[in-house]
């Protein structure tokens, strides 16, 4: 059932691509209503866990169908408030579907092991255990597939659910568990609490009737989580930044190069954990690459994402516009060299709109080349050596992606065994499969 805030406290949910439509005013929740439903999710477990698991299996099933038939409308609501095209939207919510119809297969396959024992006439076995109430805190920038990846794999495996969404994106949160509900989810099971992250996602951290935390975001916010979990010793996973390069030598198809970078450095107007935020390419290739980008870059149709011919949309907020503008210009006053872009797109009127901006002659230990800027922003570094590409790739705090291209088969093996990501790709941008391990190391992830 829905019910107001204890407080009776609401903030508004504005569109990005129009900060003066408000699309909705959403719960400011306090401790009090946290505390409520880690309750209700503690009441629900023990019958959510004995419910055989292929039947947990049948209800996502369900679900996944329904964010099938849903995808339209649901996407729409997800542009509105997040600002992403709506052809990437349409897109998420179905990528949504596939992650739910993975786990529910999942959910028959909970095996365990029959082991031999020392002794005569004993056989020993091992049984997958829920692991009790799983708090969930998810961003802005995949406000569909990303909770589904944490809410789908948690009930598969008969865990009661306690849901906190990003703060810029409760709309779509509350869609989903409309769609939950239609699916036939028992009372108390999934529990959603719209709120801030200091309020409402520290007390999910905190309570020890919590007993684990899957969290993607911010690796400062990751390390927080981390440590409150661990005061009551509750398991997490952290799906945290990246700075993920594309490392380009030996590759004669530079067009081709570029047309993946680019795909990859813009989707979701770059605010992707996993988008492709520094080019790494030799210095004999940077020319005609560094020309193939910017001639694709200058052709993105920056505007409303529910604009058939925006390619990609606005940024989440006015914070991150102000960060990714001063990203920006401290670049080009420690000498980068601005190519394209670099500048807000007021024409288009109030939204939080930036030009999508490449960059050269930046340099190997700048910020801009280290630090991840989460928007629509692509630094190229020239270097004279794989040994030198290899070291500029690793010379970051984060190990989530990366992406090698070259047609050197030599080169490839040795990218993929001497870069510290949790993910390589070569000749293709960087991208990700429902039934495919996902996680980064370093600064990146934990428990993934
Ligand atoms: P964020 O500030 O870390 O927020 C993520 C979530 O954590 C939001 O729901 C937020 O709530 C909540 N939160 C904030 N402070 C909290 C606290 N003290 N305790 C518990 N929860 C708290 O991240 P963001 O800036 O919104 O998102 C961008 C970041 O996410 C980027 O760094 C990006 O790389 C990373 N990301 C990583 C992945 C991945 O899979 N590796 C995927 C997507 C994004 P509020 O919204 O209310 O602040
Ligand atoms: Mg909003």
């Amino acid at each position: 059932k829905w019910q107001a805030p204890v407080n009776g406290e609401y903030a508004p949910n504005i569109n990005p691509a129009d900060p003066g439509e408000i699309l909705g005013m959403f719960p400011e929740s306090c401790h009090a209503d946290v505390d409520e439903a880690i309750q209700a999710a503690v009441k629900a477990g023990p019958s959510w866990r004995q419910t055989p698991s292929p039947e947990r299996g049948r209800l996502l099933l369900k679900f996944a169908d329904l964010l099938d038939q849903h995808a339209d409308a649901l996407g729409e609501i997800l542009t509105r408030e997040q600002g992403k095209i709506l052809k990437e939207s349409v897109g998420e919510v179905q990528r949504a579907a596939v992650e739910a119809r993975f786990m529910a297969g999942e959910a028959s396959r909970l095996a365990g092991e029959t082991l031999p024992s020392e002794r005569r006439g004993v056989w020993i076995q091992t049984i997958r255990e829920p692991l009790g109430v799983v708090g969930a805190i998810t961003p802005w920038n995949f406000p569909v597939v990303t909770p589904v990846r944490k809410i789908a794999p948690a009930l598969a495996s008969g865990n009661p659910v306690v849901f906190k969404p990003a703060s810029d994106t409760p709309w779509t949160a509350v869609y989903l568990m409309e769609l939950l509900i239609e699916a036939g989810l028992p009372p108390g099971v999934v529990n959603l609490v719209i709120g801030s992250g200091s309020v409402v996602g520290q007390r999910l951290a905190e309570s020890p009737l919590v007993n684990g935390i899957t969290f993607t975001g911010s690796s400062a916010t990751g390390r927080r989580i981390y440590t409150a979990v661990a005061q009551h010793l509750g398991r997490v996973q952290l799906e945290l930044g990246g700075k993920n390069a594309a490392m380009v030598t030996d590759y004669p198809d530079l067009e081709g190069a570029a047309k993946e970078i680019v795909a990859a450095a813009f989707a979701a107007s770059g605010q992707r954990c996993t988008a492709i935020s520094r080019v790494i390419v030799s210095r004999a290739e940077a020319p005609r690459l560094t020309d193939a980008v910017v001639e694709l870059v200058r052709q993105i149709k920056v505007g409303n994402g529910l604009s058939r011919d925006a390619t990609m949309g606005p940024l989440i907020n006015k914070e991150r516009l102000m960060t990714v503008e001063e990203s920006v210009g401290n670049a080009k006053n420690s000498g980068a060299r601005l190519l394209t872009g670099g500048k807000r797109l007021t024409e288009l009127g109030n939204g939080f709109f930036y030009a999508p901006t490449v960059l050269d002659d930046v340099k190997p230990d700048s910020l801009l080349a280290k630090e991840e800027i989460f928007g629509p922003v692509l630094p190229i570094v020239t270097v004279d050596s794989m040994e030198e590409a290899i070291n500029v790739c690793n010379d970051t705090p984060y190990g989530l992606a990366a992406s090698v291209f070259t047609e050197d088969i030599d080169k490839a093996m040795q990218a993929a065994g001497a870069i510290r990501a949790g993910m390589i790709h070569i000749n293709h941008g960087t991208a990700s499969e429902a039934h495919v391990p996902f996680g980064g190391v370093k600064a990146s992830g934990q428990g993934a």
